[in-house]
C-alpha cells in the first residue's frame, strides 16, 4: 500500500503540502506526474512551457529519490484518459491521493472525476489550496461579496496577511526504503529543448528568488517598468508550473525586506502587490467561471462587433507594424517565451485599439507564445488591456504607443537591442523612425494612431454611452 502524489502546477519538493502532508502519512509515497499533450494542445500550451515541464518533472524525479520518493512520470494524452490510469494506481495499492486544488473548469472537472474514481474505490482524495496564497472565496467584502476591483481586495487581503501571514511546508524527511510494483505505463518524452534558457533545478531556482528579494526588490517600484533593465524577478515561468510558490515568496521578502514589504510604495510594498494580482485574477476566476469560456468581464463589450483583420493580426504576431516599441516586444515573446510587463500592456492595448482585433485573438497568441503561460493571469490582463474586464483601463483612456515607447524606453536601448535593422537611428527618432532613413530596411507603420484611436471610440460608443 502507497499513497499517491499526483503533481501537476506544484513541481517541488518544498512547501509542497500535498506531499508534505502524504510523507506524514506514514505509508510509502509515490509521486506521479502524466504528461498530456492533447489537453495542452486544447489550451493553447506554448511548446516552451510544454518543454519547461517536461525538463522540470525529469529534474524533480533526481530530487524526490533522493527522498526514496519514486516520480512516475507517463506520456498520456487527454485529461479523459486519467480516470482509467488512476484506476491501475489504485489497483495496485494506492490507499489516498494527494494534490493540490487548481482552479480552471476542465481542471476542476478532471479532478472531480479523478477524485470519483478513489471514492469509488473507497479511497480518499485530499486536495490542498496553496495556487493562490490566499484561498479563492476567503478574500470576501463585509457583505460577504466577492471583490471585483482590485484596491478593495488588496486592502482586505494584506490586512489578513498580517493576521495570519504565510505558511511554508519544509522539505519531506527521507522515506525509507521500500520496493513496491507500480503499473508499467509509458514514460514521459523528452521535449524540444526549447526552454533550455531556464533553469530547472529547484535550489537554483530558490537562490533566484531569495537574491531578487534580497537584492532587487528595493529598486522594483523605480525600476520594473522599463524593458532596458533587468528590475522584475523573471519569475512568472516557475510560479506558473509550481518551482516556486508565491507563499516562499512572500515569506522570503518579509524577512529581507523587514517591515518595508509593509511600507506604501516601497519597493517590497509594490512586488508584494503584484502578487496580489496574481491571487485577484485567480479569486476572480473561480467566482467567474464564465471567463473560463472567453466571455468578457463587462458583459456589454461582448456586443463590439471588432473587425478582425487577419493580415493586420499576422503583422502584430511577426512584430513588423512598424511602430518599433510594439515590434520589438512581440520579438521578445518569439524569440524567448517572455515579455515584459509593460510591453504585454503596450502590444495588448495596440492589437485591440490600434488594429481592432479582438482581444481574444491576443490572448490565444499569448498562450501559444507564452513560457510562463496562466489562464488567469492572462486572461486577466487582457482584459484590463482592452478594457473589457474588471479593473480594466477606461476603454477611453487609449495608450499611445509612441510616447509610451519615449517613457519607458527612453533612450531606445530596448527597442535597437530587438531590432537591430534600426540599430543606427539616433535617439530622437528611434520611437518613430517615419520616413525611414534610406538605409533602413524596417517597415512602413500599418496604422494612423490618431484615427485608429477615434475608431476605437465608435466600436466602444455602440455599446457603452459617450463619456
Ligand atoms: P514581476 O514583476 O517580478 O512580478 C512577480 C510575479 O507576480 C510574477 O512572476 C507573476 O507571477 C505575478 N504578476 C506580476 N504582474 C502580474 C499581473 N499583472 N497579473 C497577475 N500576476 C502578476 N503573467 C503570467 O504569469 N502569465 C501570463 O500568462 C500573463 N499574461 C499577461 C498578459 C497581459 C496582456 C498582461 C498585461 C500581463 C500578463 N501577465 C501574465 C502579468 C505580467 O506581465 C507577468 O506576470 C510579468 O511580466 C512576469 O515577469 P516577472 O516574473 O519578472 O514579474
Amino acid at each position: 500500500a502507497f499513497s499517491l502524489v499526483w503533481l501537476r502546477n506544484d513541481l517541488r519538493v518544498y512547501d509542497n503540502q500535498a506531499l508534505f502532508e502524504a510523507c506524514q502519512a506514514g505509508l510509502p509515497v509515490v509521486a506521479l506526474f502524466v504528461a498530456t499533450p492533447d489537453s495542452w494542445q486544447q489550451h493553447f500550451m506554448a511548446p516552451i512551457k510544454q518543454d519547461f515541464i517536461r525538463r522540470r518533472v525529469l529534474q524533480l524525479q533526481t530530487e524526490l529519490a533522493l527522498l526514496n520518493i519514486p516520480l512516475v512520470a507517463v506520456e498520456g494524452s487527454h485529461y479523459d484518459a486519467l480516470p482509467a490510469l488512476m484506476q491501475q494506481f489504485i489497483d495496485a495499492g494506492a490507499e489516498a491521493l494527494y494534490g493540490h486544488n487548481e482552479y480552471e473548469l476542465r481542471e476542476r472537472l478532471r479532478d472531480n472525476k479523478v477524485s470519483a474514481t478513489f471514492a469509488d474505490a473507497g479511497k480518499t482524495s485530499f486536495w490542498f489550496d496553496r495556487k493562490a496564497v490566499m484561498p479563492p472565496g476567503s478574500i470576501l467584502s463585509k457583505t460577504g461579496g466577492i471583490y471585483q476591483i482590485f484596491t478593495p481586495f488588496k486592502k482586505t487581503w494584506l490586512a489578513r496577511l498580517r493576521e495570519t501571514g504565510v505558511r511554508c511546508f519544509p522539505k519531506p524527511k527521507a522515506l525509507g526504503d521500500v520496493t513496491l510494483q507500480l503499473p508499467a505505463l509509458p514514460a514521459m518524452q523528452q521535449g524540444d529543448g526549447s526552454s533550455a534558457a531556464y533553469a530547472v533545478d529547484e535550489l537554483q531556482v530558490l537562490d533566484q528568488m531569495r537574491q531578487f528579494c534580497r537584492d532587487k526588490a528595493a529598486f522594483y517600484q523605480t525600476e520594473r517598468d522599463f524593458p532596458a533593465l533587468d528590475g522584475t524577478s523573471s519569475l512568472s515561468a516557475y510560479l506558473a508550473i509550481g518551482v516556486v510558490s508565491a507563499q516562499q515568496c512572500i515569506s522570503r521578502l518579509q524577512l529581507e525586506a523587514a517591515s518595508d514589504w509593509d511600507r506604501e510604495k516601497s519597493g517590497a510594498a509594490v512586488w508584494l502587490s503584484e502578487l496580489v494580482w496574481r491571487d485577484f485574477y485567480h479569486h476572480i476566476l473561480m467566482a467567474f467561471p464564465d471567463l473560463i469560456k472567453h466571455k468578457a468581464f463587462q458583459k456589454d463589450t461582448d456586443g463590439i462587433v471588432w473587425p478582425n483583420n487577419a493580415q493586420l493580426f499576422q503583422t502584430w504576431c511577426e512584430g513588423k507594424t512598424g511602430y518599433p516599441i510594439v515590434d520589438a516586444a512581440m520579438r521578445q515573446l518569439n524569440r524567448t517565451g517572455w515579455m515584459h510587463n509593460r510591453l504585454r500592456m503596450i502590444v495588448a492595448s495596440f492589437l485591440v485599439k490600434d488594429l481592432h482585433i479582438d482581444w481574444r485573438w491576443g490572448e490565444q497568441y499569448f498562450m501559444s507564445k507564452l513560457i510562463d503561460g496562466d489562464f488567469a493571469a492572462n486572461n486577466g490582463g487582457w482584459q484590463w488591456a482592452a478594457s473589457t474586464g474588471t479593473d480594466a483601463a477606461p476603454y477611453f483612456r487609449i495608450f499611445n504607443p509612441v510616447t509610451q515607447s519615449e517613457r519607458f524606453d527612453p533612450d531606445g536601448v530596448f527597442i535597437k537591442r530587438m531590432l537591430p535593422e534600426l540599430a543606427d537611428v539616433p535617439k530622437k527618432q528611434i520611437h518613430w523612425p517615419h520616413p525611414l532613413p534610406l538605409w533602413s530596411d524596417y517597415v512602413k507603420p500599418i496604422v494612423d494612431h490618431s484615427k485608429a484611436r477615434l475608431r476605437t471610440l465608435e466600436l466602444f460608443h455602440t455599446v457603452k454611452k459617450p463619456q
